[in-house]
């Protein structure tokens, strides 16, 4: 009898297919859990179940007398519906309330701080707030955050009172209720991939940031893996995530943290429910060329990956930052790129006619560009050099973006 597993995103493209093959390899029944039915390809047919990611608990009734043997998922959302799915099936994945935490800026620093972990200064707030009484309150310098945003949409340093007012209104407009302001964590960035099997936190990869990420926007670029941190820093890193974890009660499934590291240790930023997001987890290729989408498939359904090695030496991927506003329309030299030593794939998202919005207020790439090689510096010059053939087409907007 295959085992059946039950997949949930609310995208239908790259990772949803890599999802699919490796379930074929493994010999696995995968079935797709989606607000996204209407788009689907045929090969999906009657392997696809309608929820809504919003509509936790009828979604979940939706679901109720299915048997699967294992849950995974792709996104937030799709993560909180999968936590509550599994509780009310019985299959190990993340507690719902561990899923909710890591949801929630607010609840996640408080379940930190109660852990002793080191968390920075924090409040919440409403937008319907005093900005400029709010602003004489808080430490300097510090980020301000939207409650309900991710992917750094809305997030902002604020040096002194005038910056905080402006931000505060800037992201107002984004239509949040509520935001969080956090005192600064100078320092080195990292992001950490992992998986947890019974509470127990196993980090699967340590991803340096090269980028200086000091605001006042914190636009993601290059990842690169392994990290060139000492021993130490690394370790002080991965235990930062193993106390998140225990922090947060995640405890069966992938695992996606963001630390920062300074003279004062390890910070966790943002701990995530799920996988690093879509394409980027083609930086993550095991022995023999094993997707990572294969392990946590594996490891959805009680196997042991935990002797998987990554396929070495080095590996990077770069999103492509949106260089400013507009409609995108081209790229030159994409070849050029894609010729350049160590560079496995450029892919470029983006859309001719697409609009480009730069964060804050937007959050999205205009591709991504991969490379392997044998050592972390060396994939790291690939990615810059390979970025810098490319050369977009970006026509000036005619209609501005307002929220
Ligand atoms: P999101 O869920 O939108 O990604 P995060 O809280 O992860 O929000 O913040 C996004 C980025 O903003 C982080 O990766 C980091 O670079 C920066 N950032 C957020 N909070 C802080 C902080 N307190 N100090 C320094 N940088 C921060």
């Amino acid at each position: 009898m295959p085992k059946r597993l039950l997949l949930f995103a609310s995208t239908t493209g790259y990772q949803i297919r890599v999802f699919a093959d490796a379930a074929r390899r493994l010999g696995m029944d995968l079935t797709l859990a989606t607000d996204r039915c209407h788009v689907l390809d045929d090969p999906w047919g009657d392997r696809a179940v309608a929820v809504k990611f919003d509509r936790i608990a009828q979604s979940v009734e939706t679901l109720r007398g299915f048997e699967f043997d294992g849950v995974a998922a792709v996104g937030d959302r799709p993560a909180l519906l999968a936590a509550e799915a599994a509780a009310a099936l019985g299959i190990p994945f993340h507690p719902p309330a561990a899923a909710c935490a890591c949801h929630d800026k607010y609840v996640a620093r408080q379940l930190y701080q109660a852990a002793g972990m080191q968390v920075p200064w924090f409040t919440r707030a409403e937008f319907t707030g005093d900005a400029r009484a709010l602003a004489r309150s808080v430490p300097y310098p510090c980020v301000l955050k939207p409650l309900g945003l991710s992917a750094s949409r809305g997030v902002i340093r604020a040096n002194d009172e005038a910056e905080f007012v402006a931000a505060f209104r800037r992201i107002e407009r984004l239509g949040e209720p509520r935001l969080q302001v956090e005192s600064y964590i100078p320092g080195r960035e990292f992001a950490i991939e992992g998986l947890v099997t019974a509470s127990e936190f196993q980090p699967i990869a340590i991803f340096d940031k090269p980028d200086p990420l000091e605001g006042p926007f914190f636009e993601e670029t290059i990842y690169v893996t392994p990290s060139r941190e000492p021993e130490s820093v690394q370790r002080a890193l991965v235990e930062t995530a193993a106390q998140a974890v225990r922090a947060l009660g995640l405890s069966h499934g992938p695992v996606h943290a963001e630390l920062r590291y300074n003279a004062g240790g390890a910070w966790m930023l943002e701990t995530a429910a799920r996988p690093i997001g879509g394409l980027c987890a083609k930086a993550l290729r095991f022995s023999g060329g094993v997707p990572y989408e294969e392990l946590i498939l594996q490891h959805a359904v009680g196997e042991d990956v935990s002797g998987a090695p990554l396929d070495g030496p080095s590996s990077g991927v770069m999103m492509i930052p949106i260089p400013k506003a507009g409609v995108y329309e081209s790229v030159d030299g994409l070849e050029e790129a894609a010729s350049v030593s160590r560079i496995e794939e450029v892919i470029v998202t983006a859309q001719p006619g697409q609009e480009l919005i730069p964060l804050p207020e937007g959050a999205s790439y205009l591709g991504f560009i991969f490379a392997r090689g044998e050592s972390a510096d060396r994939v790291e010059a690939a990615l810059r050099q390979a970025h810098a053939k490319l050369r977009f087409q970006i026509a000036t907007a005619l209609v501005t973006f307002r929220p």
